[in-house]
């Protein structure tokens, strides 16, 4: 990079940070990457590290909360992605420390991933499709989707007939990590009864909020229904990407006790045209664009499955205390692939 291109950058990180400096007041995702060689197989040309800082980003603009928490992320051989509870604690018992690996395997059945080159932009995708539903407490947002891959993508993305959008799953396994997760005591306390129920401290209190019915081994919501566009639902699909919804956000406020949230973090987004005295603002802005995006559904080539597993030979998961959260892939017609055995595990359903 040329001295030009130096100096802009620093420009821009400088700006950055001075238009962002709210977010020290909301919530921090500390982000460590761990390595580990992207899939071979995977398309789209993007990298981990941009998606993954891009979907912590959206977390980010929707908890304001104060608080910060620790994930480190990587690829690993875990056919789908998985998500780790390695601490927990405070007043408000949160986790305070995870480890999120996405599948960098390409056998058969496991997640092929499109890796969004502009993951803010959104411009991969097809329309966008908003859904809403009264679940007790009000109308709210249920579902922000995409669908279709817009015609700019390559003619890898096309012929990918079983990609997974890793945007999508980062924005999925980071929500483990901030709540719900079968390791996590208060998600444990509180879908003891099959739903996440929304209290009087939150916005649209009474909404009662659908788990699988396995929910004593999974940390998702029912995605057969109301709930088959959130991100916690995590169905997943070609062709699809899925943006966090009201019911995903107010679910992780529920669950880890964060009163300050913006349920439509689009919305936080600068409308105007860029002018040398709202640059800053607009770079803010760039990092909080990854709320834009949702879209409709189309038929699912792959969906999550809920599954009691066993230990893929030469990639085990990591054994903690308080549990896995496993995302295991299953193909319609295609036999299911076993990845992982841990005590309290999670497989998304
Ligand atoms: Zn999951």
């Amino acid at each position: 990079m040329n001295r030009i291109g130096v100096a802009i950058r620093v420009a821009v990180a400088i700006l950055a940070c001075s238009a962002c400096a709210p977010r020290a007041q909301a919530l921090i995702i500390q982000t460590e990457f761990l390595g580990g060689a992207p899939q071979a197989t995977a398309v789209g040309g993007g990298d981990l590290q941009t998606i993954f800082e891009a979907a912590a980003s959206v977390w980010e603009s929707a908890i304001l909360d104060p608080y910060t928490i620790d994930i480190s992320y990587g690829w690993a051989p875990v056919g789908g992605a998985q998500h780790v509870l390695l601490a927990q604690g405070g007043s408000s018992n949160r986790e305070t420390s995870g480890q999120i690996l996405f599948n960098n395997d390409t056998t058969l059945g496991h997640f092929v991933w499109f890796l969004d080159p502009d993951p803010l932009s959104n411009s991969a995708y097809g329309a966008l499709t908003e859904e809403s539903a009264d679940l007790g407490g009000g109308e709210i947002n249920v579902g922000r989707t995409y669908s279709g891959f817009s015609s700019e993508v390559g003619a890898d993305v096309l012929s990918c007939l079983m990609c997974s959008d890793l945007f999508s799953d980062a924005l999925h396994e980071i929500g483990h990590a901030l709540g719900m997760s079968a390791a996590n005591f208060d998600y444990i306390a509180q879908s003891a009864g099959g739903t996440i129920d929304i209290t009087a401290s939150l916005p649209f209190s009474g909404t009662r909020l659908q788990l699988v019915s396995n929910f004593e081994v999974s940390a998702h919501f029912d995605n057969s229904d109301v709930l088959a566009g959130t991100v916690m639902g995590g169905r997943g699909g070609y062709g699809l990407r899925e943006y966090l919804s009201a019911a995903d956000i107010l679910a992780i406020a529920q669950l880890s006790d964060f009163r300050d949230i913006q349920l439509d973090p689009v919305s936080r987004l600068p409308v105007q045209a860029p002018e040398p005295s709202t640059t800053a603002l607009l770079i803010c802005g760039l990092g909080l664009l990854a709320v834009w995006r949702r879209g409709s559904r189309q038929a699912t080539e792959r969906r999550y499955g809920a599954r009691s597993t066993s230990t893929q030979s030469g990639s085990p998961p990591p054994l903690f205390p308080g549990g896995v959260n496993v995302c295991v892939p299953v193909l319609e017609n295609v036999p299911i692939v076993v990845v992982a055995e841990v005590v309290g595990s999670n497989h998304c359903a």
